[in-house]
């Protein structure tokens, strides 16, 4: 069974992070603009304008890489956090210096950093930030009382934030990453899921179709045991009657006319018991089965076909094979379709070529034609059940006989094919040290002697 390709479904955080990241930072600009122009416009309030500006062409560099998929500067986070605290800290010089409202950007800025990036990232991102907002109280640009206090508190607060906010993110990390793997996994299975009913499809359209074929052949089979009761039981009176006839004393003419009529009898009877042989319940045991015996039997019903008219069939066995371990009736079957399809195949004056050979431990059997051979588009389809391009074809020929030789630890395989011909080869193992037994030959041409059999059919 193949298994199929395992699906990897990764949770890409980085580019949802940003999105957060690009409104945060435009609800500060806003906010920003807002505090210097309208709520209490400073002295300082070109400087401030200017510098929100800069902060502005950076959001739309960043606005637009989000936009294509991009996350612009990602692989430098610490660059970014150092310009943050250097653009917070200048926004807070020229507004009111420690107590400015640009002292929250602080915030804003680690709990973006510790959405997007690793704690290292915003743990040093809060030292730049600790670092800015204490150089405002050095710088002495202060009028408040206890202005180290003040830079205290806030350290802590941004201490807290950013913890937070890292804590915060991990457990949304972890959470997404453990659904997306979950996801993931119910992808996966899902392939494996409708991989597999899509191999118990297939295995139950192919037992359908062996069923079909066997009820095909147990019913051919009581039709034919059926016609060869009716017929061959006023077969043999009339069989009988003429013989009994001969027996008076009639002219030399109508003696050499009954003999003519009682071998015309008998050979009616020898193909009705032929018909009863091949349609009878089928062996199912397997027993050691001389390949050129079955190849007979099998040649003994194809003559009967109807399709058989003005083709040659031409045998080459190789001496003294040894046995094969088989069902002997299955064999025959499977020799029987291959026979057929090349007569199917054959225009008239066409030749079928049957060989035997051994090869190593394997005894090849070919069945070659010179009729007009089998498209390639439909090579790969030949042994599939239902597949046939006959109008009265049931395209479960091959099929079954795949089914059977594989039984068997054999193959079956299209060996050749062109506008010129087609060649099958059934491949049987031989058993380790099999010799060419005398027993084989004793099987042999054990269908010729029974067609040779005078037979009473009742
Ligand atoms: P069916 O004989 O009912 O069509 P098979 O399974 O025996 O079913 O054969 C399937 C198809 O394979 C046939 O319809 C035919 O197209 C192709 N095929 C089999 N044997 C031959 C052959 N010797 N030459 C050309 N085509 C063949």
């Amino acid at each position: 069974m193949t298994t199929p390709t395992p699906i990897r479904d990764e949770f890409n955080w980085e580019l949802p992070a940003e999105a957060i990241t690009v409104r945060v930072r435009w609800f500060g600009l806003c906010m920003g603009y807002v505090l210097v122009n309208l709520v209490g416009p400073g002295t300082h309030q070109p400087e401030l304008n200017a510098i929100l500006t800069v902060g502005a062409v950076y959001a739309i560099i960043d606005t637009y890489f989000s936009l294509k998929g991009r996350v612009f500067l990602s692989r430098a986070p610490l660059f970014i956090s150092l310009m943050e605290a250097v653009f917070i800290g200048l926004l807070c010089y020229f507004d009111t210096g420690l107590e400015s409202p640009f002292r929250f950007y602080y915030f804003l800025s680690l709990l973006v950093c510790a959405i997007r990036y690793a704690p290292l990232v915003t743990f040093i991102t809060f030292v730049m930030h600790a670092a800015s907002y204490s150089t405002l109280a050095a710088m002495g640009s202060v009028d408040i009382s206890a202005p180290w206090r003040t830079v205290a508190l806030m350290v802590v607060l941004m201490g807290w934030v950013g913890w937070a906010s890292t804590a915060l993110a991990a457990l949304i990390k972890t959470a997404s990453q453990r659904l997306s793997q979950l996801n993931a996994e119910l992808k996966e299975n899902q392939a494996l899921l409708e991989h597999r009913i899509d191999e118990r499809t297939r295995e139950l359209q192919e037992s359908q179709a062996l069923l079909v074929q066997q009820e095909k052949q147990a019913a051919f089979g009581l039709l034919a045991a059926g016609i060869a009761h009716e017929v061959g039981n006023p077969l043999a009176a009339i069989s009988s009657l003429v013989q009994m006839m001969n027996r008076r004393d009639l002219d030399d003419y109508t003696h050499e006319r009954m003999r003519m009529v009682d071998e015309q009898l008998r050979r009616i009877q020898r193909t009705l018991r032929e018909l009863v042989d091949f349609s009878r319940p089928a062996t199912t045991e397997t027993a050691l089965c001389d390949v050129h015996e079955a190849l007979d039997a099998a040649l003994s019903i194809a003559k009967y076909y109807k399709r058989k008219k003005g083709k040659q069939i031409v045998t080459d066995y190789e001496n003294d094979l040894p046995r094969v371990m088989v069902v002997r009736d299955q064999l025959v079957q499977v020799f029987l379709n291959l026979i057929l399809n090349a007569m199917d195949a054959t225009p008239e004056g066409g030749t079928i070529e049957i060989a035997t050979v051994r090869r190593d431990n394997w005894l090849l059997s070919t069945f070659k034609d010179n009729g007009h051979g089998i498209e390639r588009a439909d090579q790969s389809r030949l042994f599939r059940p239902y597949f046939t391009t006959k109008s009265t074809g049931t395209g479960l020929g091959l099929f079954v006989c795949r089914r059977i030789i594989e039984q068997t630890g054999g193959r079956i395989e299209l060996t050749e094919s062109s506008v010129d011909g087609t060649t099958f080869t059934v491949s049987l193992p031989l058993l380790e040290n099999s010799v060419e037994g005398s027993d084989a030959v004793q099987q042999s041409g054990g269908v010729q002697s029974l067609a040779n059999e005078t037979l009473s059919l009742s």
